[in-house]
């Protein structure tokens, strides 16, 4: 039986629509913004104001927010051609996918409306504090702290935090205006309880941040230090202690807004063409390698398609999320190792350069592509536990 991966009119002139926005505000040669050139930082500047002027940046956020109401098929589409154009939008993808659609369920009135207005407005860049040195796939263990100062008429409203502690791999960090922080408030039996979410600004003197040098930018990876940060009330997400519940659905959202599968098909497509006659020359073993990484780019977005529409209608399974987490994240190291290949046997000339460059900074990020966001062995624990107690099937 054929796959019909057609999601409608609607999503078609959408991808029309966006693949022109593209075309006249991203450079060709654009790789994402955390090059070494600060001109692509502009460019996704500029280009999350143009989107969401064009009403593309949210869609698919209720109007009260800043979106238009429209299907989570639409975000989808958008999500699928940003990130096979680099992600033109550069870290504020992060407010979209997850951090606004968290500060809705758990915000409170004020923080919905300070927060979400610039996120959908592109103005605003979010990182996410949760990894520390000793608290990574353990993300419990974490022992950044924040604690409670009494306001002093002993009601417990108007109260000051203090927040002390060291987180690292913070994506995003040096641009950023506001963190996303998970803090131990409280030492309890498990140690999933007693963590809190903390919305802070990063322009506090309190905060210090220091860049990690790798061979994902200068602007990429990033360590946190928090030295006697002192917040209100206001910045608590949800309920105190309730960080952790807050934080698995942060990373369902997380782990199907990345749409890597879309930059691997539109790669693979590429191939031929930059190639050209070079391209009939190849052993019968590339085309076949690359005809089955295809296949695998359709497998990968389906499972993506089946969480969105969990996610649509609420019944998202932790499992069903892991599932495509680990398709998409080897399909990105499978699909980056064969394009290599087929770089190489790329001749001279400037689309042939814009592809090798292209491949080489897909092959780049696909290295870190099944650490980020929870390791790949984790993401099979979580299946395991998933199918072993009957959560997913198939
Ligand atoms: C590009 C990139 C961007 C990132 N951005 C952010 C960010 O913005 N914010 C943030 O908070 N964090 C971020 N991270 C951190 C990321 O979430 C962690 O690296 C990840 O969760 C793994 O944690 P770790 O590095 O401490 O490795 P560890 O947890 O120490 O794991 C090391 C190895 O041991 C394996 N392992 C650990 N426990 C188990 C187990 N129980 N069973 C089987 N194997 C196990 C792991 O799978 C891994 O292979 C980023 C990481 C990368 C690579």
């Amino acid at each position: 039986m054929a796959i019909d991966f057609d999601l409608g009119a609607d999503v078609a002139a959408l991808r029309t629509e966006l693949r022109a926005l593209v075309d006249a505000h991203v450079p060709a040669d654009f790789l994402g913004a955390c090059t070494d050139d600060p001109a692509d930082l502009a460019t996704a500047q500029a280009f999350c104001r143009t989107l969401a002027a064009d009403g593309q940046l949210c869609p698919a956020w209720p109007g009260e927010y800043g979106g238009r109401d429209a299907s989570p098929w639409e975000q989808t589409a958008v999500r699928e051609e940003m990130w096979a154009a680099h992600e033109p939008r550069g870290a504020q993808y992060m407010g979209v996918n997850w951090v606004g659609p968290t500060i809705m369920r758990h915000g409170t009135p004020g923080q919905r409306a300070r927060h979400l207005p610039p996120i959908a407005h592109g103005e605003v860049i979010w990182c996410q504090g949760f990894s520390e040195p000793d608290a990574g796939s353990d993300l419990a263990s974490l022992t950044t702290s924040a604690r409670r100062v009494l306001d002093g008429d002993g009601h417990g409203d108007g109260d000051t935090w203090v927040i002390n502690g060291q987180k690292i791999w913070t994506s995003y960090a040096t641009m950023a205006q506001w963190c996303f922080l998970l803090a131990r408030t409280s030492k309890e039996e498990r140690r999933q309880q007693g963590l809190t979410v903390f919305l802070v600004p990063m322009d506090d003197p309190a905060i210090e941040v220091r860049p990690i040098a790798s061979m994902l930018g200068p602007h990429h990876l990033n360590e946190v230090f928090f030295d006697e940060l002192r917040v209100g009330d206001d910045a608590v997400l949800g309920e105190v202690g309730s960080g952790w519940q807050v934080v698995q659905e942060v990373l369902a959202f997380e782990r199907v807004g990345i749409a890597r599968y879309a930059r691997c098909e539109r790669l693979l497509q590429w191939a031929p063409v930059a190639l050209g006659d070079a391209w009939e020359q190849l052993p019968a073993e590339l085309h076949t390698r690359w005809t089955r990484m295809l296949v695998h780019c359709r497998r990968a977005r389906l499972l993506a398609y089946r969480v969105v529409a969990q996610q649509s209608a609420g019944t998202v399974q932790p499992g069903y999320a892991a599932t495509y987490r680990i398709a998409v994240t080897t399909l990105d190291q499978e699909s980056a190792d064969l394009l290599v290949e087929l770089a190489a046997a790329a001749p001279a000339g400037a689309e042939a350069e814009r592809f090798r460059g292209a491949v080489d900074d897909h092959w780049t990020y696909s290295r870190a592509a099944t650490v980020s966001s929870g390791a790949i062995e984790i993401q099979r624990v979580l299946l395991a536990r998933a199918l072993l107690s009957h959560q997913v099937t198939g």
